[in-house]
């Protein structure tokens, strides 16, 4: 059993919605200078850019990751930079080149240069209209309809080859929506349980591109982070698949989400007008069954939809009212 630990870290896609928060979360636990955050065009914030390093790196190209590994010493990366299920849509091309690509580097690398360990996020992306959509449990038809889900399944098989063949210590989840404060969201179709909270703060109405009665599995960022670390730092021994496991936070709908806003913010208003996103969600579970990694590495969700919504506008309305949003 191994008993190293993580020493130092390198996260991509360090400028995303996720990215933003793991890559601060990640240097207040290992230290600043520690933690390496790769980005690409998005310009890093001030507070991601003081805090550590900062480095802009072709995933697309194995030698230039392996020159940053090479160069910060790094023993765990954390890959998360990707195309995201809505904007796939729109190039399903560079999607596949970017998901697949860069994935296939960083394993190519953690296994040439031995790393300690690599994380990588799935999604409920994986599942498909033939999937179970309520209680969708761990083990399951995996025939996603979109490019991004297609890419996350053959991530997810990559990840569990890498392992079995190699013993690269890959990990990964299947992250739900996240819903967070700080960074928008990138172009997915969970977009929405994020936008509907700056609309309400900014003007009180938001017109939301799925149904009212559109049910979806979302995460609250600290939850996020928590699943994300907790995974990471699990002893090897608990680790019982390397492919992707299931993780639920909290399911509601559109409708249910504007209702819990409008006790906050009572003249608030939600309309809504489906886009191509509705039949992307109608293809994905309402709600996931997560019983695997509360047995094998003691995942438990913090946030409901009460105690989500309430920080969210908490969080939100002081930015407003600072000029910061
Ligand atoms: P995001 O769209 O906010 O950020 C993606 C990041 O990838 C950005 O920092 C961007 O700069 C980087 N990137 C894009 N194209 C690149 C390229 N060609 N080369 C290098 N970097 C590039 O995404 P996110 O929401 O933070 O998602 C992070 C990970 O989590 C992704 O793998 C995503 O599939 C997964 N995930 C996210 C959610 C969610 O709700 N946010 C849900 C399920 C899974």
């Amino acid at each position: 059993m191994s008993t190293k630990v993580m020493k130092k870290i390198l996260v991509t896609g360090s400028t995303g919605q996720i990215g933003s928060e793991l890559t601060l979360e990640l240097r207040k636990k290992y230290g600043g200078k520690n933690v390496v955050a790769v980005g690409h065009k998005r310009q890093p914030s001030e507070t991601l850019q003081k805090s550590g390093p900062f480095e802009r790196v072709d995933l697309g190209s194995e030698e230039s990751i392996e020159k940053v590994v090479r160069q910060y010493d790094i023993d765990t990366i954390y890959h998360l930079a990707a195309v995201l299920s809505a904007t796939g849509e729109e190039n399903p091309q560079a999607a596949w080149a970017l998901n697949i690509g860069s994935l296939y580097n960083v394993l190519e690398v953690a296994r040439k240069l031995k790393l300690l360990r690599v994380f990588w996020p799935s999604s409920i992306a994986v599942f498909g209209p033939s999937t179970p959509r309520i209680n969708t449990p761990q083990e399951t038809v995996l025939i996603p309809r979109t490019i991004y889900g297609v890419s996350k399944v053959a991530g997810e098989l990559l990840c569990h080859y890498y392992f079995i063949k190699y013993g690269v210590d890959v990990r990964s989840v299947r992250y739900p929506g996240i819903i967070s404060s700080e960074v928008l969201p990138g172009g997915g179709t969970t977009d929405y349980a994020v936008a509907i909270f700056y609309e309400a703060i900014q003007n009180k109405r938001y017109t939301c591109f799925v149904r009212e009665d559109t049910v979806l599995p979302m995460m609250y960022m600290p939850d996020c982070l928590k699943a994300t670390i907790d995974l990471m730092e699990a002893d090897p021994s608990r680790i019982k698949r390397h492919d992707g496991y299931n993780l639920a936070g909290i399911s509601f709908s559109a409708g249910e989400l504007a209702a819990e806003i409008k006790k906050h913010i009572p003249e608030f208003k939600c309309e809504y007008k489906p886009d191509f996103r509705q039949k992307i969600a109608d293809s994905w579970p309402m709600s996931i069954d997560d019983g695997v990694a509360h047995k094998d590495w003691g995942w438990k969700p913090t946030y409901d939809l009460t105690a989500m919504t309430k920080d969210m506008i908490a969080k939100l309305s002081k930015r407003f009212a600072e000029g910061k949003l």
